[in-house]
């Protein structure tokens, strides 16, 4: 299946943290949009990889993703190396999507850089031809992204560009919610981590405040891109 935007997270949650809003407006215009994982996040405090699974279907249901995968790499120790970046070119190549979302440039932990930089090599290296890949037993086209954003998480960075999530900002807290080991949840137990009190919740939603705020919306989530962005009409900028 082809998709129109496809989203790569090193964690469960991650996708939903920083771009959740962005993927619901998107699926709302009838865009179709998935999400590949690269770890089951089983180094997570809370929680279980067992867990998580299936938190990141519920998810997955909430948000109304075509597509969502794991690929299994392992959580804290994946490398962008040779090995991981082909297992990305083979996803990048079997959804063919226009446009790809990758973790933030930086972050507090040290495996959204590494993912976001893995993100945009494969992306670069899936559109070489002679980068061979086997999807089912069959050697795939070479595909390119044509654009490559970064959302932001957790540490704050300057976007380049803010997406309005206004109407989908209860409905990203509700995929956020969904991991219900992981977040703030009265009927949990588990020890406290840095995502686990009431006030991350705050956090989140006072990020997409700021970020709605300076464009005019109430809610809105923030990408960055390596590279100059162009529109074909001046009327699509506010
Ligand atoms: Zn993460």
């Amino acid at each position: 299946m082809k998709l129109d935007i496809l989203v790569l997270a090193v964690h469960p949650d991650d996708a939903e943290l920083g771009c959740s809003g962005t993927i619901l407006k998107h699926i709302a215009q009838g865009k179709k949009v998935g999400i590949v994982d690269f770890t089951r996040g089983e180094l997570g405090t809370r929680g279980t990889a067992e867990i998580r699974d299936e938190e990141a279907a519920d998810s997955a249901k909430i948000l109304g993703l075509h597509a969502r995968e794991n690929l299994r790499f392992k959580d804290g120790f994946f490398k962008n190396d040779e090995e991981h970046q082909l297992e990305v070119i083979r996803m990048i190549r079997k959804y063919q999507p226009e446009i790809v979302l990758g973790n933030a440039m930086h972050d507090r932990h040290p495996d959204h850089k590494r993912a976001g930089d893995l993100a945009s090599d494969s992306c670069f290296l899936a559109g070489l031809p002679k980068v061979r890949t086997i999807q089912d037993g069959v050697v795939q086209e070479a595909w390119r992204p044509r654009l490559f954003l970064q959302y932001i998480q957790d540490s704050y960075i300057q976007p380049d560009i803010i997406i309005d999530i206004t109407p989908y900002i209860e409905t990203k807290i509700a995929a956020i919610k969904a991991f219900k080991t992981q977040f703030y949840n009265p009927e949990q137990d588990g020890p406290s981590t840095y995502i686990s009190s009431p006030e991350f919740f705050e956090s989140v939603i006072g990020r997409s405040r700021e970020m709605g705020k300076s464009i005019g919306a109430t809610y809105g989530e923030g990408f960055t891109s390596r590279k100059l962005l162009g529109v074909d009409n001046l009327f699509e900028l506010r």
